[in-house]
């Protein structure tokens, strides 16, 4: 019961509470190998224990936390399992988790430079330091032309990139009257669905975003994009966006930026950039050959969280002209009108993204990256790609499987030779096991598994064990048992 008469939780409360929370994940992340990866429920089964009535007086805090332990973590697909090697990592750190914590209890609002300055001027700061960490193009910094912001997800800045793509096609008037219906954008046909939605959403349409083909490696062909720009032009089309991915979803291949790039320049087309996980290999120098050509680019995201130990959500996204995206989502209602935005001297992040109000996500970043030091993720990042490489010769010497792609980073696609089904049957018996988590891809119109290696605990004997199950569940499957 609240102990407090105005129903508050006292600061001494919170003090006893927030020390049990902090203990509490930390164990969960102590205990975290014991509970199957994949959560086993079934639809409906959380939300049916939980209680029905709604509280009509305060409950003790203590209650709620058996809640979480009793009734939420059977439900929960444990993301931070170092034997997670499902979909892209969505990884975190204790350090990213303090960080939250803070910015949860300063609890600011950062929508625009005077209403938290440190909000501001610390995203701006530590975006500028991911710049020299990726060696990303000096344009994307904020002393020269552009500069970047943080954004919830890839999604919203792959968004946020087409409609100013759209808006300087137009000159600035699509804000005004709407789409024409002449506007199209391109992409591979491996690219992340968000690009689709966000045609959909900027009132590009879906049928005029162009899917185009990819090579042996499933990457974008510049050949077929060049042919389909022209076909589009002679057609009467306005060609304003190309979005290259840096890491397809599906397999991690990486499209030729700066072929791309080139011919977005010779049309004067925006070019975004989608690294949503993979950029995050650049802070190695030896990886940073995935961004060749980025410097022909107009946008570029990576998700720290994804693979940069930094907790959901965290998009950092760069512009190289930052007036155009500024001219895009601009809009200044009298209540936000003040000194410090009409002196021009200050950035309004509220003229970045879709939305207004925005959290201190920065903390989080500069939290993460202040504890590890470049040296630190430099030397997370090539282990789980040394790992995956690992685990991409182990799959190449046993003749029951293949790879399915090239394995640039840590995401390695192969399949079991005998076909769709044995692979389909393979991945759910491993993942029904609890004792490790898979996901699938379609290439070449076949099955094929993805294993990946980005939860941030994820050690040589994770990976092991691994693949030491697939190879069980393939003999009981019925292959022949060969290799390591
Ligand atoms: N782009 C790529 C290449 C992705 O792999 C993903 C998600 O995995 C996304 C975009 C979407 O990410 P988000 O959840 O940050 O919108």
């Amino acid at each position: 019961m609240p102990a407090d008469k105005n129903f508050h939780m006292t600061p001494g409360e919170f003090r006893r509470y927030g020390k049990a929370m902090v203990d509490w994940i930390a164990d969960y992340h102590e205990r975290i190998e014991s509970f199957p990866v994949m959560s086993p429920v079934k639809p409906g089964e959380i939300r049916a224990s939980l209680p029905k009535a709604v509280p009509q007086t305060g409950e003790p805090f203590e209650g709620m936390m058996k809640d979480v332990d009793r009734l939420l973590l059977p439900g929960i697909t444990h993301w931070q399992s170092p034997n997670f090697f499902a979909f892209f990592p969505s990884n975190n750190s204790f350090p990213s988790v303090l960080g939250e914590m803070l910015s949860a209890g300063l609890a600011v609002q950062g929508m625009m430079w005077a209403t938290s300055p440190a909000c501001t001027e610390l995203e701006t700061h530590v975006l500028d330091w991911l710049v020299e960490m990726l060696a990303l193009p000096e344009s994307f910094s904020s002393s020269s032309t552009g500069g970047g912001v943080i954004q919830d997800t890839a999604s919203s800045a792959s968004l946020c990139a087409l409609l100013a793509a759209r808006e300087r096609a137009t000159n600035f008037a699509t804000n005004e009257r709407g789409c024409d219906g002449r506007l199209v954008a391109y992409t591979s046909s491996q690219a992340h669905s968000s690009i689709e939605k966000a045609a959909k959403i900027a009132g590009i349409g879906r049928q005029n975003l162009r899917s185009i083909g990819v090579d042996d490696r499933f990457a974008m062909r510049p050949d077929l994009l060049a042919a389909q720009i022209k076909q589009d032009i002679s057609a009467g089309h306005v060609p304003c966006f190309v979005c290259a991915s840096v890491g397809t979803t599906s397999s991690n291949a990486i499209d030729p930026v700066r072929e791309i790039g080139r011919i977005c320049r010779e049309h004067g087309i925006w070019l975004h950039v989608d690294a949503a996980m993979s950029g995050t290999a650049a802070i190695c120098p030896e990886f940073r050959w995935v961004h060749d050509g980025l410097e022909l680019a107009d946008s570029y995201a990576f998700n720290p969280h994804k693979w940069m130990f930094t907790n959901f959500d965290c998009d950092c996204f760069y512009v190289a002209d930052r007036k155009a995206l500024i001219q895009t989502l601009s809009i200044l209602p009298e209540y936000l009108r003040n000194q410090a935005t009409e002196s021009g001297a200050v950035i309004d992040y509220r003229d970045w993204h879709i939305q207004l109000g925005r959290r201190f996500r920065s903390l989080k970043l500069w939290f993460v990256i202040r504890h590890y030091g470049v040296e630190g993720l430099r030397h997370h990042i090539r282990r789980h790609i040394e790992l995956a490489q690992q685990f991409a010769s182990w799959v190449r010497e046993d003749d029951r499987f293949e790879l399915a792609a090239p394995a640039p980073l840590n995401l390695v696609c192969f399949r079991h030779r005998g076909g769709d089904e044995i692979n389909q049957a393979l991945m759910d018996r491993l993942n029904q096991s609890g004792d490790l988590y898979l996901t699938h891809t379609r290439l070449n119109d076949r099955i094929a598994l993805r294993l990946c290696v980005g939860q941030t605990y994820t050690e040589l004997r994770h990976v092991e064990h691994a693949w030491k199950r697939i190879r069980e569940e393939a003999s009981i499957l019925g292959g022949t048992k060969k290799g390591n």
